[in-house]
């Protein structure tokens, strides 16, 4: 049954190398960079050196769009975003735009991850506690969160992508990262409580499994279905007094699944 199936921990650091890459068929085709004449940033996977300046101006447009939080435009500021999508997309990666990363699913574009970061991290100054990510993807959040948090477990249920990840991963020795296989719907008990739970797909309600893993103070951000009849960003504080939920803006977030591929 695929609710009975148990998260397998992958950390990202040391480990035996995988045996093969990840089989063509995994990934999905690469649709073509259109060729609009608009000068893109030079951004190669090989060169990573070369994404510095790249990345530091996809910071300074998200700071314009509002965004303000000192660590998460850090994190957004170190993190290699074009090492984790595939190479030819490699210069789209700072771009303001999803992007397609293999068996039907994308990586959100940056002012969405970066406003999901920016609620869970909302007046705290210092690094989160454990937090929990449901839909590891590319791995990319999963290594914007290492930067924030202390310890992160991030969970997925397709086996090709849990794999993608932990190869995309492996080069950042993130020690504090541990990658899950399973079904994020049920969260993650042995981790819990979690200072924050953020999921990267959405569903019609919020499990109550993440609401039941969540630290009295703590913070979960996560597209839902709501009362709007559309999908939202829902944010649940758990306090001592019972949880307070928060609706902000529509969003469209690939559709959270139980069991796991
Ligand atoms: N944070 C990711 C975004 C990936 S898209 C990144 O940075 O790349 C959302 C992911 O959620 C998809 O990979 C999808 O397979 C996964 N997902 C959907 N339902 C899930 C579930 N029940 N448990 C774990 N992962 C799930």
């Amino acid at each position: 049954m695929a609710s009975s199936v148990q998260p397998v921990v992958a950390k990202t650091n040391g480990g035996p190398a995988p045996k093969a890459a990840v089989s063509a068929g995994v990934m999905q085709a690469v649709g073509k960079t259109a060729q609009t004449g608009v000068q893109r940033p030079a951004v190669s996977a090989g060169m990573g050196m070369d994404s510095q300046a790249v990345r530091a101006a996809m910071v300074r447009k998200l700071q314009a769009q509002g965004l303000a939080h000192p660590a998460v435009l850090a994190a957004l500021g170190a993190v290699e975003r074009h090492r984790f999508v595939d190479s030819a997309l490699a210069n789209q990666a700072y771009e303001d735009t999803s992007l397609p990363i293999g068996l039907g699913q994308t990586i959100s574009k940056p002012n969405v991850v970066a406003r999901m970061l920016e609620l869970m991290c909302e007046g705290r100054t210092e690094k989160l506690g454990r937090v929990l990510e449901i839909g590891t993807g590319c791995g990319y959040q999963a290594a914007l969160l290492s930067h924030l948090s202390r310890e992160v477990y991030s969970i997925e249920r397709l086996r090709g992508l849990h794999e993608r990840a932990r190869e995309n991963l492996r080069r950042f020795r993130l020690s504090n990262l541990h990658l899950l296989f399973g079904d994020g719907m049920v969260g993650y008990a042995q981790g819990a409580p979690y200072a924050a739970i953020i999921a990267a797909a959405g569903g019609n309600a919020i499990p109550q499994a993440w609401i039941d893993q969540l630290a009295v103070g703590g913070r979960l951000v996560a597209p839902a279905m709501t009362e709007s009849g559309h999908q939202n960003l829902v944010v649940i504080d758990k306090t001592v007094t019972g949880v307070v939920r928060t609706v902000f803006e529509a969003v469209l977030f690939v559709p959270l699944k139980s069991g796991v591929e």
